[in-house]
């Protein structure tokens, strides 16, 4: 039985406190923490509304690493998962090596100023972590996270050799709104007007922003266009799958998104970098973020699935195979469960699988590990009982 700590009280951090709780089994004592206490009440109500248990919890600015150190020789954790924002995975991370505590994250380190999507600070943390015997858990979400440990699977059980990897995400969901993102917008903008780039015969190769797509056939969504991105997982994997030739990463996006998106980067409202205004500087996509809906707000609204996997090729025993690995999850039904929609949902389940596998030894070792160097099996058992049931289907 294990004590766990969560920072971030957001959409996902919600998910994370939420599936905790249920889990007794291997969370006797859950800590929430937060930037805003508010935020914090608001999900303890809400997680002793529906499975009775009692959350504790505090007020945290987790970009100083003194301040987390402290919390943390406060709630005592086994494991720390940490669903705040990118900009605070080197803070924890210190935290956690200060006060010998497990670190898992769904997100890369994003230094505030520039766009990377790059997890080089993260993984200089090897050492220091292999030398302290803890383990740092990287990219325990969806995609991160999940999408990783199906590769690791097809890895071990589908195929002798993979060729291609094609992670496809796709949010069918309708919320309603002219324009919104549905996790932080800030984060969510960087990641899809960077340009676009994917990993080919040992090479990066780039394209503009969004100028590649294709139709693809999503499970129980159907049809629908997908746009090539850079996402943070082809670094990674491209590294731990052997004899990879090609990983690439599509998300589908509505016309009307991209619309929105298109005006708004044109007028400058996407820039990350300060603006004289009335005698201050701002950042153009802090103040959007201020004026765009709370991603969390989206939840009651949003209607419809998100379908999200892997399309391996490969080889095994001597023939070519083709399979999609993939989750469905649906908007209503996740906030009739725990009140938030499909996006936080599948980002915060995989969260707290991850924090299970530590806590409960399944998953053993000191260093900064991505997940899918990890043994895929008890992860991908523990998924769908915790809520996100997932399947192969040959193509
Ligand atoms: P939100 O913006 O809804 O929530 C972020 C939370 O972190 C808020 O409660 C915020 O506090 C808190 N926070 C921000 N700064 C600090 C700080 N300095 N100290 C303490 N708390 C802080 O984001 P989401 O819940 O949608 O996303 C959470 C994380 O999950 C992000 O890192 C995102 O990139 C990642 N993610 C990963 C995915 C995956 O599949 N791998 C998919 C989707 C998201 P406040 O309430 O005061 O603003």
């Amino acid at each position: 039985m294990s004590r766990v700590l969560i920072i971030g009280a957001g959409g996902v951090g919600r998910v994370v406190a939420h599936k905790c709780a249920e889990d007794d089994h291997t969370f006797a004592h859950i800590t929430l923490a937060s930037r805003t206490r508010a935020r914090c009440e608001e999900i303890r109500d809400s997680v002793r509304r529906r499975t009775g248990r009692e959350i504790e919890i505090a007020q945290v600015d987790a970009d100083d690493a003194r301040q987390t150190a402290a919390l943390l020789r406060e709630a005592k954790p086994d494991v720390v998962i940490h669903v705040a924002l990118p900009y605070q995975d080197l803070s924890i991370m210190e935290a956690c090596l200060e006060v010998g505590v497990p670190y898992v994250d769904t997100a890369n380190y994003e230094p505030p100023d520039e766009a990377k999507f790059e997890y080089k600070w993260q993984w200089a943390y090897h050492d220091r972590f292999r030398d302290a015997g803890l383990m740092a858990l990287l990219g325990s979400g969806f995609d991160p996270g999940v999408t990783n440990v199906f590769c690791a699977y097809a890895k071990k059980h589908l195929f002798d050799h993979i060729r291609t990897v094609d992670i496809l995400d796709c949010n069918a969901g309708d919320h309603g709104r002219p324009f919104a993102t549905n996790f932080n917008p800030e984060i969510n903008i960087r990641e899809i007007t960077q340009p676009g780039r994917y990993w080919d015969r040992g090479e990066w190769k780039t394209t503009a922003p969004l100028a590649e797509s294709m139709e693809f056939d999503f499970p129980e969504v159907g049809t629908q266009r997908a746009y090539l991105m850079y996402h943070e997982e082809l670094e990674s994997l491209s590294q731990n799958l052997p004899g990879l030739e090609r990983i690439r990463f599509w998300m589908t996006f509505s016309e009307q998104y991209l619309t929105h998106l298109r005006v708004l980067e044109n007028v400058g409202m996407t820039r990350i970098d300060p603006v004289r205004f009335e005698g201050r500087d701002i950042v153009p996509i802090q103040f959007l973020k201020a004026l765009l809906p709370d991603p969390g707000s989206l939840a009651e609204d949003y209607r419809g699935k998100t379908s999200i996997g892997c399309l391996i090729e490969g080889e095994k025993a001597g023939e070519s195979r083709r399979v999609f690995l993939y989750n469905v999850t649906d908007h209503a039904e996740t906030y009739r469960e725990v009140g938030a929609q499909a996006v936080s949902y599948t980002t915060g389940v995989p969260a707290a699988t991850g924090a299970k596998m530590i806590a409960s030894g399944a998953w053993k070792g000191a260093g900064v590990f991505n997940i899918e160097e990890l043994d895929p099996d008890p992860f991908l058992e523990a998924l769908g009982p915790a809520g996100l049931p997932w399947h192969i289907e040959e193509r």
